[in-house]
């Protein structure tokens, strides 16, 4: 279905988006504020009950024998249904408006007692019918149907005059007594027709016979032998005339599909639209290789016109307010997309509307010389709408099943809806893979009814992909991301990419993974890059070696999404100063360095090595907050010796930054010592010595001629040790003190004698 809530109270903002999305129809993906219930045709949330115990049937064969004239919502006629009862049952349930008149009811030919209330009609069973029986059931009826379900009136634009039946999402029992369980599709329908001539009659199927009935009337019989579901029957009169097309898809080559349209019989008006219901074999084709042939081709497809104020898909024959070629593209497509295929709650209408709104865009993209917009112009204006409101899901919750204008949100359902689908396109990578996966899908599903779990699990199975994210994030989740990226060159051959990202709705979607395009846009030509976000502010340091003056994110729009800021160079690494060190008295060292321009480090990492050792990482220090900081890090290592240290500096770039090498002595390791006080001396010196080990220590003092003046050996302990030197028989004069430790090493110092 489309455009179906465009009416005079959403007339400008309908009018707005169909500018928008889809200048070549009249209307269009109207928001949810738009809706039948506006157009005093259709209630927003509709007041809705249904018996759980119609499902103890299930329904294979429809049969519509109706009399209904252009411009009357007035039906009379009968209903035949045949059902088998799937358990016993004591009594069979109908859905019903009660406003229609229902005169008889016959059960295998006998006529029956029955109830009216709640919109139902409850035939009691006596005996109890057992299960496995065969019900065939006539309902005898008439009535002026509500608005809601019949639509009926003038066209001044095209000189139509129509009554039009639309019974999605809950309006089949408007017009005949229906079981609206999506899951129960019947396997034929047989419905008939009779009109005043020289008006015509439109409905799903073949027409297989035309009977003349008195006073100048005609009864149009259509059959279909298709599965189909409780919404899909349907009917139109007007004052039709009939234009053929054939469409000729390869898979049944030299075979062709009818195309049977019904418009307005106005020489004037089908010239306007003949040039767009053209369009159609081709449409017919290109999804026929896209999504398998196409589903009715044993019968046929068509177009009738009425007054819907959009289309409406019904199987075999769309209702069509205009022929606008994103219209008749959108409404052939759910022939695959909702007629073949159902949701199998409206909670995933997704895999009808969204679909089938896809299929505009595969329209415009394979067959562009058919349309006056650009596949790109046209997802554009998809995100722009979607992204008109922050939050809002594809799923349709449980608390809006019966608000008929949030399962036809033409922002989600329609737009967002279609938007994903080309996500999921694109995380496929492979269009071959892509299509292959809606192929299986059509054919695991067909004539039955799917959820958007079912599909998950078909495309998984075909591509091996696991869709958890996408479908958490983009079909149950809400909302958009926001790219902020900063970028820069890294040497002359790679560019540093930061991504970040926020959400539009993050208490329900914090964060959008997965595949996105980004393209880096130089003087010397555009580079288009992938990338995989598994999480926020990721770093991706690709090869690039051109000079880049910008970043568009997502250029050929798959995804939803919006552009914050695209910042080069925002960002210079940090530098490092004042890098020391000292030991400490408790045998540790302490480290210190400040840093400047540290917006973007990640960490600091303190590596030491001892003596001839590699450098190993002994800390790690985080930054703290502003651009230039001041830092101690303290270190105490289980080896004694010489101590180095360096600071490596990790940004979130990747970029990785050593400071110089330092060295420091180990505090708590003795080291030889050799001090001479007072130095010049008067009469005699003390000598410091530490030591390391204890043993035998010389000295020796000797005058500038070379000669030994004095000396003296000693046993001493290891450490700080104190020794005199007497001077008072010594001339005055420059002397050297000779120092030979335990271990032979020697020292020398110079003394002065005044
Ligand atoms: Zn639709």
């Amino acid at each position: 279905m489309k455009n179906i809530f465009l009416a005079s109270f959403c007339f400008f903002s309908a009018i707005l988006t169909q500018a928008q999305i889809n200048p070549e129809s009249d209307s269009d993906g109207c928001s949810q504020k738009c809706s039948r219930a506006n157009a005093g045709q259709m209630q927003q949330r509709i007041s809705y009950y249904q018996y759980p115990s119609m499902d103890k049937y299930d329904l294979h064969y429809l049969k519509l024998d109706l009399s209904a004239e252009p411009g009357s919502r007035f039906i009379s006629g009968t209903a035949g249904w045949k059902a088998r009862a799937k358990e016993p049952m004591d009594s069979f349930i109908m859905e019903f408006k009660n406003n229609m008149v229902l005169d008889s009811v016959y059960i295998n030919g006998v006529k029956k007692t029955f109830q009216r209330g709640s919109d139902h009609v409850f035939i009691p069973l006596s005996p109890t019918v057992s299960a496995g029986s065969e019900l065939d059931l006539t309902f005898y009826y008439q009535g002026t149907a509500n608005s809601n379900g019949v639509f009926s009136g003038s066209q001044s634009s095209s000189g139509l005059t129509y009554t039009a039946t639309l019974s999605e999402s809950y309006q089949a029992r408007e017009w005949f007594p229906a079981k609206q369980f999506l899951g129960d599709k019947i396997d034929s329908a047989d419905i008939w027709i009779t009109t005043t001539l020289p008006n015509k009659a439109g409905s799903n199927g073949l027409l297989v016979a035309q009977v003349p009935k008195p006073g100048n009337k005609m009864q149009y019989q259509w059959k279909t032998r298709y599965p189909m579901n409780y919404y899909l029957p349907h009917f139109s009169v007007g004052n039709y005339m009939e234009y053929l097309n054939y469409a000729k898809p390869a898979a049944i080559a030299p075979d062709s599909i009818l195309i049977q349209n019904y418009i307005s019989d106005n020489p004037t008006y089908f010239n306007s639209v003949k040039t767009n219901i053209d369009k159609t074999p081709p449409f017919i084709e290109l999804y026929s290789e896209q999504f398998g042939l196409y589903p009715f081709h044993e019968e046929k497809y068509g177009h009738v016109h009425a007054g819907i104020g959009g289309g409406m898909e019904h199987q075999t024959m769309s209702t069509m307010n205009s022929f606008g070629s994103t219209l008749i593209a959108h409404e052939l497509g759910h022939q695959w997309w909702g007629d073949q295929v159902t949701c199998a709650s409206w909670n995933h209408i997704w895999l009808n509307e969204g679909f089938a709104s896809y299929c505009e865009y595969l329209a415009i993209e394979s067959l562009p010389s058919l349309f006056t917009t650009t596949a790109a112009t046209y997802m554009n204006n998809v995100h722009n709408n979607v992204m008109s409101v922050n939050t809002g899901s594809v799923y349709v919750p449980d608390t809006d099943l019966y608000n008929e204008g949030r399962i036809f949100s033409g922002r989600l359902s329609y737009n967002k809806g279609s938007a994903i689908v080309h996500t999921l396109r694109f995380i496929m990578q492979d269009d071959n893979l892509f299509f292959q996966a809606l192929r299986n899908f059509q054919q695991q599903y067909k004539d039955s009814v799917a959820t958007a779990t079912d599909f998950k699990q078909v495309v998984e199975t075909t591509s091996g992909k696991n869709l958890d994210d996408y479908f958490n994030q983009w079909y149950y989740g809400e909302g958009f991301p926001t790219f902020n990226i900063t970028y820069l060159m890294q040497g002359v051959d790679s560019i540093v990419l930061v991504v970040n990202q926020t959400t539009s709705s993050p208490a329900v979607t914090p964060f959008f993974k997965g595949l996105y395009e980004l393209s880096i846009t130089s003087t010397q030509g555009d580079t288009t890059v992938l990338i995989n976000l598994e999480q926020n502010n990721q770093v991706f340091k690709i090869p690039y070696q051109k000079t880049p003056n910008g970043i568009v994110v997502d250029p050929n729009n798959w995804v939803i999404n919006r552009t914050g800021t695209i910042v080069f160079g925002g960002v210079i690494p940090v530098r490092v100063n004042n890098w020391k060190a000292e030991g400490l008295t408790d045998c540790s060292f302490k480290l210190q360095w400040t840093a400047e321009n540290q917006g973007t480090t990640e960490n600091y990492i303190i590596e030491y090595r001892a003596d001839s050792n590699q450098f190993v990482q002994v800390g790690e220090v985080l930054p703290v907050a502003g651009a230039t900081a001041s830092y101690q890090f303290t270190y105490q290592p289980n080896q004694s010796g010489t101590a180095y240290f360096r600071l490596l500096s990790v940004d979130r770039f990747g970029l990785r930054t050593y400071s110089p090498v330092i060295s420091v002595e180990d505090p708590c390791r003795p080291q030889t010592a050799v001090n001479i006080r007072p130095n010049p001396a008067i009469d005699h010196a003390e000598i410091l010595l530490n030591i390391p080990v204890a043993g035998n220590t010389q000295w020796r003092l000797v005058n500038s001629a070379g000669q030994v003046v004095y000396k003296e050996r000693r046993a001493l302990p290891a450490g700080r040790n104190t020794v005199t030197l007497p001077l008072q028989n010594l001339a005055a004069g420059m002397y050297t003190l000779e120092i030979i430790l335990p271990d032979q090493n020697r020292y020398i110092e110079k003394l002065i004698k005044k």
